[in-house]
């Protein structure tokens, strides 16, 4: 094992780059964020899952800067049902708290925006306004904004996007007493994410195609969010009695996009700089901490087992190539699920991508050797991949399955089995009912 000499630079302080962080420091390794604070208004939903995970990891302050839990009401091809629920997050106030509770957990921040990042003979070198900070292994967290993995792209393939779709936002004042909600609504020319957070601020944030030529200028923007909102009946309703903060209209790119390479020997792109969920799907913070999550032990490998690099970009490549197809198909079953405008070249060209039709999951389940995080390290086990977990599953509780599977068919029981691997009866029971479930131990 070869430890590593120095310092960790974290660029950016999303979720990815915070989870990553956090869990770097906990393996004992020594992390500093470099990151700017959000310039413009972003409100998004979060779901349940990345708040369990903000729990489970200990992210308290994270935790108290979420806005109400709401039912997110959905228009959606004719149909208006209540779809499912979400906590209404100011990203502004969310991602200050999630830099506070990293700083709690003995991340080192430091303020600043990164205009230039040069590798040298030996070191990354990181410049933001007058500093230069050296590190000897570098993740580039910044987002939508990294521009790491893209420097280094071999080729046109390693970029992966979905037609170009950008989201344009303006912010309203509502009376107070208009209580919290979210709803979606589709329309010819795209779609729309309305929020109210119940303390007298509204915002409408509508996803439109961005081809080349397709925005307005700057100038040009806010008269363009007008048309766009006569256009969307929903909008009348949800903007009765509103009145904008501006005339400002903020854009964000929102397409689905894949960036490769992931990594090196010595640098390693986490949450969207490397994948990039489309916002409909509502799951990108929770990608984002899982990214930053899977990342640790990857870094850990990359700086203490170097030899074992090819296996830990493995690892990390398959988990983004597996949730980026995913994702996208999903992404165009939904896009697809409205009917009602199917020549608007909006709906067309997302209903069709990507290309192709979803692969079969397996209809045989096998074992076979993947990498896997064990110990804080991607390790090569024998893990038994099934329909529902193409990917495979090594452990269960604790339990190695394939090493279990072998015992069973030799003849012995929980009991005894639960004294080899040296763990409790109850671990080993249920690893046994996941492969008995599947049918996999006759
Ligand atoms: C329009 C839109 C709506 C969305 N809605 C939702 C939603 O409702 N629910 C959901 O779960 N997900 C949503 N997402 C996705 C979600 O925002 C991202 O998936 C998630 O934030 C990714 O986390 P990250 O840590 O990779 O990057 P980010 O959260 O983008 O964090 C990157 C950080 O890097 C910093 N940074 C960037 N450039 C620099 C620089 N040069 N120097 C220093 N720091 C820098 C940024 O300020 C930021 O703090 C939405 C995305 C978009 C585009």
């Amino acid at each position: 094992m070869r430890l590593p000499s120095g310092k960790i630079v974290i660029m950016g302080g999303g979720p990815a780059g915070v989870f990553c962080a956090c869990g770097l420091v906990e393996l004992g390794l020594k992390a500093v964020i470099i990151t700017r604070p959000r310039p413009f208004p972003a409100w998004e939903g979060m779901s349940e899952r990345p708040l369990n995970s903000l729990r489970h990891f200990g992210f308290p302050q994270t935790v108290a800067s979420l806005g109400p839990l709401v039912a997110r009401k959905s228009h959606w091809n004719g149909n208006a049902q209540i779809q499912n629920r979400e906590y209404i997050l100011n990203r502004q106030t969310f991602d200050r708290a999630l830099l506070r509770d990293a700083k709690a957990k003995g991340v080192h921040i430091i303020e600043g925006r990164i205009e230039k990042v040069v590798r040298g003979a030996e070191k990354w070198h990181i410049s933001y306004g007058p500093q230069t900070l050296t590190a000897d292994f570098l993740v580039e967290a910044r987002g939508r904004e990294s521009r790491l993995g893209r420097a280094r792209m071999a080729g046109d393939d390693d970029h992966v996007t979905a037609p170009a779709t950008s989201a344009l936002l303006k912010s309203y004042h509502v009376p107070f007493g208009h209580s919290a909600m979210t709803s979606v609504a589709a329309f010819p020319a795209g779609w729309a994410w309305y929020m109210r957070d119940g303390q007298g601020t509204a915002i409408l944030q509508i996803f439109v195609s961005s081809e080349k030529g397709e925005l307005p200028s700057k100038e040009g923007l806010d008269q363009y969010f007008s048309r766009l909102t006569d256009q969307l009946p929903e909008a009348e309703v949800w903007l009765r009695d509103a009145q904008a903060h501006d005339n400002k209209v903020s854009v964000r790119t929102a397409a689905a996009m894949k960036t490769l390479p992931v990594g090196g020997d010595d640098f390693l792109v986490v949450g969207d700089g490397s994948l990039a969920l489309d916002p409909l799907s509502g799951n990108g913070i929770f990608y984002a901490i899982g990214s930053g999550l899977s990342a640790v032990p990857v870094i850990n490998t990359l700086m203490r087992r170097p030899e074992d690099k090819e296996l830990a970009l493995q690892f990390y490549r398959e988990r983004i190539d597996f949730a980026f197809e995913g994702g996208c198909l999903m992404g165009k079953e939904f896009y697809a699920s409205e009917q009602r405008w199917p020549e608007e070249a909006f709906w067309k060209r997302r209903s069709i991508w990507p290309p192709g039709e979803e692969p079969p999951p397996p209809q045989t389940t096998k074992t076979c050797k993947r990498p896997v995080v064990r110990d804080g390290y991607i390790e090569l086990e024998d893990v038994i991949v099934c329909a529902d977990h193409p990917r495979g599953v090594w452990q269960v509780d604790g339990v190695p399955l394939v090493k279990l599977l072998d015992l069973i068919r030799g003849g012995s029981n929980d009991d005894d089995n639960a004294t080899e691997f040296g763990v409790d009866k109850a671990q080993v029971t249920s690893a046994r009912k996941w492969l008995t479930v599947r049918n996999i131990t006759g």
